[in-house]
């Protein structure tokens, strides 16, 4: 089993100054064409270590770039050979998207902190060519970025630049020193996770295409409590009681906070029980770009913070060596997941329910969902489709959020610490009925 340090990956938006976004699309066109060099070179038979010095010597980038995109792509061709007996694909040998430039800080990319907490950064686009400007981004990246520099357990490593939705972006990894996670291209379960308002689905895939388990852990919708505090933050500053506002908007803070700590670490709990987990969400940057999901895609987008409740389980699984990664979330909530059916259709979806319009499978919408997230995340990291016919049954548990005690509503939510409902079956014509049993102990705070 490989493992890696403990690596965040932050994302920044670039605000170019010096250069232009042209500089840096030669450079990730260079890029392809060393990926594409570096697999032809394979195909041909040479020695890796001769792929390395010939790509090397005739690139445009610097040469630790360059061996850093031709060690990305020869790491796709092991990953291939690792796994080629469990029936995975070839990486293609030429791919004509466009292919990230992978940096090493201080060799082809450079930030420079700022006192006033920006962060300026050079990237080195082609030899000789720079491009330089400002970082924007989430404050949490911000801060991690921060530590990075300042403590010396961290260190700032490589980076990517890409170019998606019409937008460049840097994709920053800092590093943990000492602590390790697992890798997860040896990942023997998958998880996907799709969040939504009110619940969080997991499915624990293998890789060759089973359903090892799943589960919805349902919560009271964070939106629902919001509500109930900017309700009361109404009548006191109608009361013109400032002081008692404030307070208010900090337990609403701390509300929110204590939640999105313990579904996270019901999350992180669950997915433990299983052999090299690798855990993988929706990205969010492609979600907020998506126009197939509507309606649906903006409650779930608005009703929590989503990026918070990530970056969250992904920190707690790193902690716990478990590595987590994103997939394009393109589809995972109206597409059927059988591999012989794949009919994507918005009607497939009603509410909580799933049917397919064309084979008429069915299934707990939410379950399903992150059950199409690992499909997603299969064919994109190995451009694998598995075969899927059925699903087990869904376990959905149930509990307040807050916790025993720790809720600071007073409107009801009267729902007690834990109820256990086995779901209906994904199977079309099983239909078993929802029971309702108590188990109030697999539940924890
Ligand atoms: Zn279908």
């Amino acid at each position: 089993m490989q493992s890696s340090k403990l690596t965040q990956s932050l994302s920044f938006g670039l605000d170019i100054h010096t250069g232009s976004g042209d500089d840096l699309q030669t450079g990730c066109i260079e890029a392809r064409r060393i990926r594409n060099e570096a697999n032809r070179l394979d195909r041909a038979g040479w020695d890796w270590g001769d792929i390395k010095s010939t790509v090397v010597d005739n690139a445009d980038h610097v040469n630790n770039t360059t061996q850093l995109i031709v060690d990305k792509a020869l790491g796709e061709i092991e990953t291939y050979h690792d796994n080629k007996d469990d029936g995975w694909g070839r990486p293609y040998p030429y791919i004509d998207e466009s292919y990230p430039m992978v940096m090493n800080h201080s060799e082809g990319y450079r930030l420079f902190p700022e006192d006033d907490g920006t962060v300026r950064f050079r990237i080195t686009a082609t030899r000789g060519t720079h491009v330089k400007g400002e970082l924007r981004g989430n404050p949490d990246h911000f801060d991690r970025l921060q530590i990075a520099f300042n403590d010396e357990e961290w260190r700032v490593g490589t980076a990517e630049v890409v170019h998606k939705h019409n937008e460049w972006r840097l994709h920053v990894t800092v590093t943990h020193e000492t602590h390790r996670v697992a890798s997860k291209n040896d990942a023997d379960t998958i998880v996907g996770v799709d969040v939504n308002e009110d619940c969080i689905a997991l499915a624990a895939m293998s890789r060759n295409g089973g359903v090892k388990q799943s589960v919805v852990f349902e919560y009271p919708s964070v939106k629902e409590q919001r509500h109930e505090f900017f309700t009361k933050r109404k009548r006191i500053q109608k009361a013109g009681q400032t002081a008692f506002e404030t307070a208010v908007k900090t337990e609403e803070r701390d509300y929110v906070h204590d939640c999105l700590h313990k579904v996270s670490r019901q999350v992180v709990d669950w997915v433990s029980q299983f052999t090299d987990p690798v855990i993988v969400f929706e990205d969010l940057k492609d979600m907020r770009e998506s126009i197939d999901y509507g309606t649906r895609m903006n409650r779930r987008l608005h009703s929590l913070p989503f990026a918070t409740l990530q970056e969250m389980v992904s920190y707690k699984a790193a902690w716990e060596g478990v590595s987590s990664d994103v997939v394009d979330p393109e589809y995972t909530s109206q597409r059927c997941p059988r591999t012989e059916c794949q009919h994507t259709d918005r009607a497939n979806r009603q509410k909580k329910r799933f049917k397919c319009k064309r084979c008429e499978f069915q299934d707990h919408a939410d379950r399903k969902a992150a059950v199409c997230v690992v499909q997603n995340w299969l064919d994109e990291q190995y451009g694998n489709v598995l075969s899927l016919e059925t699903l087990p049954h869904v376990r959905t548990v149930r509990r307040a959020a807050s916790g025993a005690g720790g809720g600071p509503d007073s409107h009801g939510h009267d729902l007690c610490s834990g109820v256990d409902r086995h779901g209906t079956s994904a199977q079309p014509g099983m239909g078993a009925r929802e029971e309702l049993k108590s188990v109030a102990s697999a539940v924890q705070d």
